[in-house]
């Protein structure tokens, strides 16, 4: 792929009109104080409000500036892709629309970058977030760690720094633009993280409320079973199948030498045996399906550096 910039920033935005001057002149200051060429890709989520004005006055401003906008709100997550997708700097730079995140932290993070590193990750150390916030987050990075073997504190700080090359494969849904740094250490990307800023929200409210929690526990959860059986299905259904067939034949040589046992049921040896046979062929199906999609997985295979 022919890279024409350095760098692109990508900045999710839903309803956030406050925070746009303030935030494309901190990231446009940032940005020329590092040397190379960058665009700031500013994706509006289908925001109701002066979003998308905002940002179209910016563009007279700050001419490294590109808008994409959604028809609709799709989330934080959609919008990166979006980003991503549009992106045509070698390295990446994400982060959120609010000013929590600081872009005078960037040039820490790509200075980090050089020492070797695909991926380099925020840690918000003294988050200035509630503390009902704080916990469930907490878990989901103890989780996530337990998952995939990442070591990192932080994986839902939006301000981190990669290499393009890794994030051009990946394909994010749901809520997963925080399992980002996971997916790349998967694929064999060396990971760092650095302490960064943190500020409270000052303008706008927050987009999210307890039901992202929900969302990224079960996130993890699908990540946990696909990570499982994405690679060889047939190694998990072989094996359940295995014991139901095991079970089945237990009760039958229980049941046929104790001819008159009331204990097992003949129903329930058919059952076991039964289920041996569908799990076989989940087995299979699984087995195929993964065949033909040609084992494309979350974070995909290799990437070359
Ligand atoms: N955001 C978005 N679409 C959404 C929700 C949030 O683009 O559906 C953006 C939001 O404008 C902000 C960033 O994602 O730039 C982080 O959102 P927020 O600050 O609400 O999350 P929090 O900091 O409360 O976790
Ligand atoms: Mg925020």
């Amino acid at each position: 792929m022919l890279e024409m910039l350095d760098y692109s920033v990508i900045i999710p935005f839903y309803n956030e009109e406050e925070n746009i001057p303030p935030m494309l002149e901190k990231v446009s200051v940032a940005m020329n104080g590092i040397d190379g060429s960058y665009e700031i890709i500013a994706v509006d989520d289908g925001s109701s409000d002066a979003t998308f004005s905002r940002l179209k006055e910016g563009k007279q401003k700050y001419p490294n500036l590109k808008i994409i906008k959604f028809r609709r709100n799709f989330g934080q997550t959609p919008a990166m892709q979006a980003g991503i997708d549009h992106a045509s700097g070698g390295i990446i730079i994400t982060m959120d629309g609010d000013l929590q995140n600081d872009p005078e932290d960037i040039h820490k993070l790509l200075e980090k970058m050089k020492e070797g590193y695909d991926v380099v990750s925020g840690w918000r150390k003294k988050r200035k977030d509630n503390i009902l916030r704080c916990i469930p987050s907490k878990v989901a990075n103890f989780l996530l760690t337990y998952v995939t073997g990442v070591k990192i504190h932080d994986n839902g700080c939006s301000l981190k720094v990669y290499n393009a090359k890794i994030l051009k494969q990946v394909r994010l849904y749901s809520e997963m633009h925080r399992f980002i740094t996971a997916f790349a250490f998967l694929r064999g990307a060396k990971v760092a993280e650095l302490v960064v800023k943190h500020h409270p929200r000052t303008l706008g409210v927050s987009k999210y409320g307890f039901s992202r929690i929900w969302k990224v526990f079960i996130d993890l959860f699908t990540l946990k079973l696909v990570l499982n059986f994405s690679e060889r299905p047939m190694v998990w259904f072989g094996a359940m199948s295995f014991v139901s067939i095991f079970i089945s034949m237990a009760m039958l040589f229980y049941r046929l030498i104790f001819w008159s046992s009331q204990i097992v049921w003949p129903g329930l040896i058919l059952f076991f045996a039964f289920n041996a046979f569908v799990l076989l062929g989940y087995g299979l199906v699984c087995e195929l399906a993964v065949h033909f999609a040609g084992r494309i997985n979350y974070y995909g295979k290799g990437f070359d550096r």
